[in-house]
């Protein structure tokens, strides 16, 4: 199964590919986490990136969309995929849809999760990650069990250096401008699914799974 996560930043696209990977154990391709890391490791592409995350602004096509062909090449890519924050503007989902014809592949659904503006400022705002294992919390939602710490392996959790309100406010109108078109480009190709994201990381995953059986 190949399928793409849209919605805003804040939107789960994160937490629901991760519930997704579990149950059909495809891999998730998140552009954001491969962007971070290469942040991380200090690479040329993270010198590229950075100064374009920290102020919320999208990395250029031609970056990202190389990124994407090489990481869908890969063996473990053969059974399917979950793309999360990938495609984010026309020219990238188009040149997806080129990639994919030419490996004679489809993109079989295309899952828009839809929340409110003010519900995603709140969400990204409380959220820490870990660096480790990549599970996320919320300080409300879904608080770890010791402070600062991940249930799952024990790593500090920390926040992401673009979830403080400026950044937030530049990513939601970057999102409105550039991302939310595609649901128009998707609706067209026929295969775009709805989903409300509002309620539990569970809730929202059984209503996802039903758009994708
Ligand atoms: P979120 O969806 O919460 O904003 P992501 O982790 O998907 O977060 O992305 C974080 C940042 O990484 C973006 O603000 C952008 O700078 C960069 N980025 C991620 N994916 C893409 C993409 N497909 N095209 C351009 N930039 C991207
Ligand atoms: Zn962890």
């Amino acid at each position: 199964m190949r399928l793409i996560l849209l919605g805003p930043p804040g939107a789960g696209k994160g937490t629901q590919a991760q519930m997704l990977k579990e149950k059909f154990r495809i891999p998730q391709i998140s552009t954001g986490d491969i962007l971070r890391q290469a942040v991380k490791d200090d690479t040329e592409l993270g010198v590229q990136a950075k100064s374009f995350m920290d102020s919320g602004q999208l990395v250029p096509d031609d970056v990202v969309i190389g990124l994407i062909k090489a990481r869908i090449k890969q063996v473990d890519c053969e059974a399917g995929f979950i793309l999360d924050g990938f495609p984010r503007t026309i020219v990238q989902a188009e040149k997806l849809s080129e990639t994919l014809t030419d490996m004679s592949l489809a993109i079989d659904v295309v899952v828009d999760l839809e929340v409110d503006a003010d519900e995603v400022i709140n969400r990204l705002t409380g959220r820490s990650t870990c660096p480790d294992c990549g599970t996320m919390f919320h300080e409300e939602s879904r608080p770890p069990k010791v402070q600062g710490v991940c249930d799952g392996c024990g790593g500090s959790l920390a926040q992401r250096q673009d979830d403080n309100e400026e950044t937030i406010l530049k990513r939601l109108e970057v999102y409105q401008e550039s991302t939310a078109p595609l649901k128009e480009f998707y609706k067209k190709g026929g295969n775009l699914k709805t989903v409300t994201a509002r309620g539990s990381a569970e809730e929202i995953f059984s209503r996802v799974c039903e758009m994708v059986q």
